[in-house]
């Protein structure tokens, strides 16, 4: 183990499950902090993986790589919330990890995510679990259709959802997921069934906890997904500071709803009659929180290293006025870089963030831009220009 360079006795190799972008940020922010990382992932050079010689490549779920990762590193820390919190209870005998085996319970399943919110007395979506095929239909008709049909975990990016407007879209649903006689038993996946939340404006806010209950609060900002994946993030939320300060409690309230140490991405709904309600919380570096690197006193990553080893914690507040991130998505099947990002430079102010990824496919996240500036629409104008000058 390599010796402490914070403060003495402090732990200096950080292992990060998980080897994808999120990871990728967490060690380059590390690595500045004076850490050492070592990574876990399923698959050689992943984008944090290639960063580090103590990469183990055969995932958490392989006995010996487990071993040797733990044995690697100081502290522990997640970049997805699909691990196994009965390994992860492993993990935790043995070093500590942050956020818990608990507070993963609590938000891996997004049903029972969903009911530990309720009952801290945010306001969700009217949901409810869907054990048999009736159950959806049933539910269906105390709130009407649409409804929304998620998989309770492993959902991502909206992999995991779906949006049925009659009861056939329902039934279909059950049809792929069900746990019914006849299924695939690979197929069936636990279902939960929530009302369809007409919004006009989608919000996320980063919360970091530190062990102390110490926290920072980032801005509320707007997200804008296409397809259910998040395109655009505008900080702050073109909103009242009223509403915006609300989404800051919520999120704050649900950070604490299930004792969260690290860093959260929490994202909410708001509808026209300016109600919020809580959609989900990602209890890791967040995509709407990518914006910070650049736009913040404290990006995102460093302040959930800094909660993970229980750090006193740094500024949320922007830099600027306005910061803009945009997410690139992948276009084609190809290789995972731009063939040229000469005319995208000529912006002045862009940040270009790739991840790293060998390959390029439909939909996948490449990489991001940010412009932070002082105005919102020249802001938004010149991260738009930016993403359309990159030649794919
Ligand atoms: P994931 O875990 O895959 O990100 P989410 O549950 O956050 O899934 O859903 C992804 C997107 O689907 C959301 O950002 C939102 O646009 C839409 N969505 C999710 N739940 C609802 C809902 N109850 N009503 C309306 N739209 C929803």
């Amino acid at each position: 183990m390599i010796g402490s360079l914070l403060t003495p006795g402090a732990p200096t190799m950080l292992g990060i499950l998980g080897g994808g972008q999120l990871a990728k940020m967490l060690a380059q922010t590390a690595y500045r902090m004076g850490l050492h990382i070592a990574v876990i992932e399923h698959g050689e050079n992943s984008p944090a993986g290639l960063m580090t010689k103590h990469e183990f490549s055969q995932g958490w779920n392989h006995e010996g790589d487990l071993e040797n990762f733990i044995t690697c590193v100081d502290i522990i820390t997640l970049e997805n919330e699909f691990i196994d919190p009965a390994i992860l209870d492993r993990i935790a005998e043995r070093r500590p990890v942050f956020p818990s085996p608990d507070t993963m319970r609590l938000v891996q399943d997004k049903f029972i995510q969903k009911e530990t919110m309720q009952k801290a007395g945010i306001p969700t979506p009217r949901f409810c679990a869907v054990d048999k095929e009736t159950d959806a239909y049933d539910f269906a008709e105390s709130v009407g259709y649409p409804i929304v049909i998620k998989t309770r975990k492993f959902g991502y990016d909206g992999y995991g959802n779906m949006t049925a407007k009659r009861r056939n879209e329902a039934y279909r649903a059950w049809m792929r997921w069900g746990n019914y006689e006849g299924n695939d038993p690979d197929q069936v996946r636990p279902i939960m069934a929530e009302e369809f939340v007409d919004f006009t404006h989608e919000l996320a806010v980063m919360v970091a906890r530190n062990r102390r209950g110490e926290l920072a609060i980032y801005p509320c900002v707007e997200t804008i997904q296409k397809d259910h994946i998040c395109h655009t993030v505008i900080a702050p939320a073109r909103l009242d500071e009223s509403i915006r300060k609300r989404a800051q409690d919520i999120a704050v309230s649900a950070v604490e709803a299930v004792q969260g140490v690290g860093g959260f991405g929490v994202e909410m709904f708001l509808r026209s009659d300016g109600t919020l309600l809580y959609n989900e919380i990602a209890p890791r570096p967040h995509n709407s929180g990518h914006y910070t690197i650049e736009g913040c006193h404290t990006s995102q990553f460093e302040n959930c290293i800094r909660a993970v080893l229980n750090l006193p914690l740094g500024s949320a507040e922007q830099r600027t006025p306005v910061a803009v991130m945009m997410n690139l998505l992948g276009e084609r099947s190809g290789p995972g870089i731009p063939d040229s990002v000469v005319a995208m430079m000529q912006s002045p102010h862009a940040q270009l963030h790739l991840y790293g990824k060998k390959d390029s496919r439909k939909g996948r996240k490449m990489g991001h831009l940010t412009v932070i500036g002082n105005d919102i629409d020249t802001t938004l104008a010149e991260a738009q220009r930016a993403v359309d000058d990159l030649v794919w």
